[in-house]
């Protein structure tokens, strides 16, 4: 049973019932080609045109044109060659066609692609024009009116799909007055939530695409205005009367007439003030779950049914991995690459802070959506924030249980480090990233430690923005040097016999190591000490900017694993001598899953996602099996301790896979010879193992 609560309506849509019944029927029954004049042929036709006529009557096609395509992509393709050949034309005839092609801020970037690629394809030399928004996403009317008389084209949107503004198209129509302009409107987002009457208006062309309201992706429409221009994208067999070759997607276009009689008949979808409702509801959650949450979208000029926002501390890399855990699907409001969200053009055209707009969040849903949906989603949305708080990444009245041992911040590229001892709610900073500093900030705050002393590997670099940010949670050393080590601090013997000065934190000792040779540079060990001494096969971990394995090698031995203070190839941690792996060695396909764990019942089964994603997630168990729950930034300590025991196998798995292969060839390199990934990650296996309550590294 799934319990997945998909909340991306805007990018598709699931498939409706009587579309997939509808699709079966034109795949089964009535599989002829339209085209054929027998009566299996005639069949087919029938669906074509009742599909048509149901969708001429819907959206007010009146004397107009309405051709079945492959979607809105290929329909915003066809206007714009439609209206640019006919542009060159008139131009080459000695009219005067204006000089500009306008196109909406926030339109979808298959428009100005479009624009931009038959513009040059057909020589036309026209300016591509952005036609800016307002604060809330509406286009700038007196900015139109200024542009109309030199505008060859307009595009513009019915409703965005990032925001679901709705445009004000009687506004756009009257600043187009007297203009020779072509009108392009995007109606994708519109279908079904708002109400069209295409030959009323001037728009020349409207594209629709089917999978945006419950019919499946490939199958969409193009609208063109009666006496309209019209070049075919594609020619060939002369179907859609000349308008677009090709044997027509008879399964999309019977699935997409079954959602538009649906629409018709008035009997399936809910009315804008039910979905309102539902928004006001997911509103709500939203603000309750996550302190500070603000909408980037004005509600009173948008579809009800998309709530974009964003929530100040908190990446859209974070919130959609938080809510993905919790089987609530949604989008980040902009691309993302694997780490840094890319600011929405949406949002920024809006004049939105590049907080706002690169860790903004799109919820999205559709006309369908019911009571019980919206209940779960609420739910759901509120174990979010609780998994957020308990993870400190938004604050909260009740202090989290505090971890033991090492953190690594920031896997990617530069680290810090951060030594924690939970039982004196103590720790030590080595090597603070200046981008770390909110981060460090409200880890210790939330779990209420104390620094004892933030130190680098270098001279002189960067503290005091921490300290600042940390206010009474910092002990002031009044004596530290540049390095940030206290200059009195007591004083241990090394393996080779040195003295070294030394921070007792818990049961344990962190011992500074210059790295000689005039270097400046400084490593930092940390081990149990011995009666005074902290001999090598004590050091469990080493921290240095470089590696500097003469110095090290005589104070720490080969156990010892070294972690950079750089990490440009998510290492997390190494050895003095590292083994070779193969990824392919580490990788576990998840078909196989069950029955490696029933040759092994000593595997261990070990989560690596963010601890905020680990405490969201719902499915219940893989057969039984809980999981550990070990973040990269912890693989660092568990990894010390794995390769101390008797090693059993160690399967880790992520959301996808990447994660989890990283720390598998990780364990691998440290000489765990029985560290695999889940390949293809939760998103392919199905149901994740329950969680364990967190044990504490040993
Ligand atoms: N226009 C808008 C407003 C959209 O939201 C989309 C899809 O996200 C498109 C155009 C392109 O539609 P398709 O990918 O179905 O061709």
């Amino acid at each position: 049973m799934t319990t997945e609560i998909y909340l991306d309506s805007n990018a598709t849509s699931v498939v409706l019932p009587a579309a997939i019944a509808a699709a079966t029927d034109a795949m089964g029954q009535r599989y002829g080609n339209p085209s054929s004049t027998h009566a299996t042929g005639l069949k087919a036709k029938s669906i074509l045109d009742q599909t048509r006529a149901c969708a001429v009557r819907l959206l007010g096609v009146g004397d107009g044109r309405l051709m079945f395509n492959s979607g809105a992509t290929e329909g915003i393709h066809t206007a714009v060659l439609s209206a640019l050949v006919s542009l060159r034309e008139r131009r080459a005839a000695g009219e005067a066609i204006g000089s500009l092609l306008v196109y909406g801020a926030t339109e979808h970037k298959a428009v100005p692609e479009s624009l931009a690629h038959w513009n040059r394809l057909l020589g036309l030399n026209l300016t591509l024009h952005k036609l800016p928004v307002d604060h809330d996403g509406a286009h700038s009317l007196p900015a139109l009116r200024e542009v109309a008389p030199q505008a060859a084209m307009v595009c513009t949107m019915a409703a965005n799909n990032e925001t679901g503004v709705i445009s004000d198209l009687d506004g756009i129509a009257a600043a187009l007055e007297g203009s020779k302009a072509l009108w392009l409107v995007d109606c994708v987002q519109a279908l079904g939530k708002l109400k069209l009457d295409l030959s009323s208006t001037r728009i020349d062309y409207a594209p629709f695409s089917g999978h945006k309201l419950y019919a499946p992706k490939g199958v969409g429409m193009l609208y063109v205005r009666a006496g309209a221009p019209f070049t075919p994208l594609i020619t060939g067999g002369g179907q859609e009367g000349g308008l677009r070759s090709g044997t027509e997607n008879m399964a999309g276009i019977a699935a997409l007439g079954a959602v538009l009689s649906a629409l018709e008949r008035g009997d399936t979808f809910r009315g804008t003030a039910e979905l309102c409702g539902f928004r006001a509801r997911l509103a709500d959650s939203l603000r309750a779950a996550l302190p500070g949450v603000v909408f980037n979208n004005p509600f009173d000029k948008a579809l009800p049914t998309t709530l974009n926002f964003a929530v100040p501390g908190l990446s859209s890399r974070e919130l959609m991995d938080v809510f993905d855990a919790a089987e609530v699907r949604v989008s980040a409001g902009s691309a993302c690459s694997s780490s840094k969200a890319a600011p929405s053009y949406v949002l920024d055209a809006m004049g939105l802070p590049l907080w706002r707009s690169a860790g903004a969040i799109r919820m999205s849903f559709g006309p369908l959506a019911d009571e019980a949906t919206i209940a779960a989603a609420c739910e759901r949305i509120a174990r979010c924030g609780a998994a957020l708080r308990a993870s400190c990444l938004i604050p909260s009245e009740r202090g989290a249980a505090p971890h033991d041992g090492l953190l690594q911040l920031g896997v990617e590229g530069a680290c810090s480090w951060m030594v924690l001892d939970a039982a004196s709610r103590s720790c030590i900073v080595i090597d603070p990233l200046p981008d770390h500093t909110a981060r460090i900030e409200s880890y210790v705050r939330c779990q209420n430690y104390q620094v004892q002393a933030i130190v680098s590997t270098l001279p002189n670099a960067g503290r005091d923005m921490l300290i600042e940010a940390l206010g009474r949670h910092f002990n002031r050393h009044a004596d530290a040097d540049e390095y940030g080590w206290p200059r009195h601090a007591a004083s241990i013997v090394l393996g080779n016999g040195a003295g070294a000065s030394a921070i007792q934190l818990g049961e344990q000792v962190l011992a500074c190591v210059p790295c000689g040779g005039g270097d400046e540079l400084r490593a930092y060990l940390l081990g149990a000490p011995q009666e005074g001494r902290l001999p090598a096969a004590a050091v469990r971990f080493a921290f240095s900017a470089r590696p500097a394995l003469q110095v090290l090698g005589a104070v720490s031995a080969g156990h010892t694993l070294l972690c950079p203070t750089r990490d440009e190839h998510n290492q997390f941690c190494t050895i003095a001598e590292p083994l070779a792996t193969l990824a392919a060695d580490a990788q576990l396909d998840s078909g196989a899953l069950d029955a490696f764990l029933q040759a092994h019942p000593d595997a261990c089964l070990v989560d690596v996602r963010e601890p905020y994603e680990f405490a969201a997630t719902v499915a219940p168990a893989w057969a039984g099996r809980a999981a550990l729950s070990v973040p990269l930034g912890r693989l660092a300590e568990y990894a010390s301790a794995w390769l101390h025991a008797e090693q059993t196998p160690l399967v880790f798995f992520c959301r996808s896979g990447n994660r989890s292969l990283k720390a598998a060839q990780c364990l691998r390199r440290l000489g765990h010879r029985q560290a695999y990934s889940l390949n293809g990650g939760l998103a392919l296996a199905g149901a994740a193992p329950a969680p364990l309550p967190l044990p504490l590294a040993a």
